[in-house]
């Protein structure tokens, strides 16, 4: 029986992030690539490309359908970040023939997020195939959201980013990733998420109001001390961008998922003291990231 550890300011303080120091260029900290969006979710890569840019990711371009690329590109809502507008099909979501478009991009970039905002498992599942067929050999990559079910067909290409993955599941993605209902997961979600870790070569971040983390090699963390008001909308999509800017900067797998839930979890308790503990914005999450980062 693995033990389950406390994330908290212990392990936080023992399981420090890279820094970046005085000197350093932003190519140091990492290109991210996140793909997602839909007609129905248009935003949600605004959430997930300013979190990773917030925890210090040195760059970030976010690929999603034409009519979000409009206002993502713009400069409306990260000015700071590249786009790329991918096709989109009839449903308003990214259409198999992006596989092209997206090759170059695949290729220069370290951290892909995949998933965020995207409607379709079908839509996510002919996107992840995409992916696998290019030489992503050193990139690592966050699985989100419906990503998260189509992986589920995949098991056998995605074994191509044994130990550089992380799963970022609700516990609805997670009954959809192994067929397990949700009563179930919530009656033993440390084993369900060390199976799936191993099953995978994946880290596994199991979301909810205490947020369960497994690594392959059984290490099993727990954080329970965000607050109700992170349950908002988006909110997983900062997650997924922490996680995947930790990454691009050279954090391992568990240290990104443990630091990106803390961190998360600690700022959302921080939006909190101001203006109350539910009811704010996911977006309002990210500007704490730097204050509660190592410099
Ligand atoms: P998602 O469902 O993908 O938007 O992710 C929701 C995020 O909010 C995850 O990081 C959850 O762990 C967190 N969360 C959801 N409900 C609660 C809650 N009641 N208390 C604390 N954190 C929560
Ligand atoms: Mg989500």
């Amino acid at each position: 029986m693995t033990d389950t550890i406390p994330l908290d300011s212990s392990w936080i303080a023992a399981n420090p992030p890279p820094v970046h120091g005085l000197g350093t260029t932003k190519n140091s900290r990492g290109r991210v690539l996140a793909i997602g969006g839909s007609a129905m979710v248009p935003g949600a890569l605004r959430l997930t490309g300013e979190a990773a840019l917030r925890v210090g990711a040195g760059k970030l371009q976010m690929a999603t359908i034409e009519s979000a690329a409009i206002g993502l590109g713009l400069g409306l809502l990260v000015p700071e970040a590249g786009v790329l507008a991918l096709p989109q099909d009839s449903d308003g979501e990214i259409d198999g023939a992006a596989g092209p478009l997206l090759e170059k991009s695949l290729n220069g970039c370290d951290t892909l997020i995949i998933g965020p905002g995207m409607g379709s498992t079908d839509a996510a599942k002919a996107l992840l195939q995409l992916i696998l067929m290019q030489p992503c050999d050193k990139v690592t990559m966050v699985v989100d959201a419906l990503a998260i079910g189509s992986a589920r067909d995949l098991r056998e290409t995605l074994a191509a980013f044994d130990g550089r993955m992380v799963f970022t599941p609700h516990h609805g993605e997670m009954a959809m990733l192994t067929g397990i209902d949700e009563d179930a997961i919530a009656q033993s979600p440390e084993k369900i998420a060390r199976d799936v870790a191993a099953q995978y070569g994946a880290v596994v971040v199991l979301k909810g109001s205490d947020t369960v983390i497994a690594a392959p090699d059984g290490t099993t963390l727990h954080y329970g001390g965000g607050g109700t008001g992170l349950a908002t909308g988006g909110s997983g999509d900062v997650l997924a961008g922490a996680i995947g800017g930790l990454l691009s900067r050279g954090a391992s797998p568990i240290i990104a998922a443990g630091w990106g839930v803390w961190l998360h979890g600690q700022s959302g308790r921080r939006v909190a003291t101001t203006s109350g503990p539910i009811g704010f914005l996911a977006r309002e999450i990210p500007a704490e990231f730097p204050r509660l980062l190592p410099q």
